[in-house]
């Protein structure tokens, strides 16, 4: 008998962020485990919150 369960699809995903404060475009992991800073700026572009990071600035793409 074949089950019929779905499996959902991960939610996790790189993403493409443009740093609100200097325009500079970060990949980031969506559920990052650690606090992300602007490679250009240093300004904090994501924060860890246990699952998906909380984004401080504009998601340009996701990439997969
Ligand atoms: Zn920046």
């Amino acid at each position: 008998m074949k089950e019929n369960i779905l499996i959902p699809k991960p939610n996790s995903a790189f993403l493409n962020i443009q740093c609100s404060k200097c325009g500079e475009n970060n990949i980031i992991y969506s559920h990052t485990t650690s606090n992300i800073y602007c490679k250009s700026c240093n300004e904090l572009i994501a924060e860890r919150s246990g699952g998906k990071a909380k984004i401080n600035g504009n998601i340009i793409s996701a990439l997969d």
